[in-house]
């Protein structure tokens, strides 16, 4: 069987364009263009400020976490260990004690999570059963100079506020 080759011809093959000048200079004129414009006017540059400028986070947004409470201040958390058992990260950390108020049997006395490790899939949020761990802190910059500050435990999960009011989150269908 014969192969039939077309022969293609090659472009770019001129005095000019072999020397590429004229192509560079061609090139920086549309970037000095740009250069120019976005300094006269930087209304229509597709940049967002931040971190002056905070992106708007809505409910469903996965920020950081955070334990929330009884109307009276109690933990809601029962340590049924769902949370931990469902994360894929493996970066839950929970030690349960026994619970002396009488509304479980069981609550926290660590729950660390290892926020370097965590990959915000929200599983463990969907796995409670209490409604007792949620991500809508609106909380989205996890830095730091050292391992140990994004480390979270039991106190700043239950120091943290939500961002949203009650209604706002569920309607958000987070
Ligand atoms: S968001 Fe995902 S990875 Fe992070 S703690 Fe929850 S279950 Fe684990
Ligand atoms: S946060 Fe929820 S799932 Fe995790 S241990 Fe507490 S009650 Fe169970």
């Amino acid at each position: 069987m014969s192969v039939t080759v077309k022969i293609m011809e090659r472009k770019g093959s001129s005095f000019l364009e072999k020397i590429y000048l004229f192509e560079i200079f061609k090139g920086m004129r549309v970037t000095l263009g740009h250069l120019w414009r976005n300094l006269c006017d930087n209304s229509r540059l597709y940049v967002r400020h931040y971190p002056e400028v905070k992106p708007e986070i809505t409910p469903r947004w996965r920020g950081r976490h955070r334990l929330t409470t009884h109307e009276d201040g109690t933990v809601k958390c029962v340590a049924c260990f769902m949370c931990q058992t469902n994360c894929p990260a493996k970066c839950i950390m929970i030690e349960a004690g026994e619970r002396m108020d009488g509304k479980s049997e069981k609550v926290p006395v660590r729950f660390d999570i290892d926020l370097l490790e965590c990959i915000y899939c929200g599983y463990c949020v969907e796995a409670c059963p209490m409604d007792a761990i949620r991500m809508d802190t609106g909380i989205f910059s996890v830095t730091s100079y050292d391992r140990e500050s994004v480390f979270v435990g039991i106190d700043e999960l239950l120091a943290t506020k939500g961002a949203f009011d009650e209604e706002e989150y569920k309607k958000g269908g987070a």
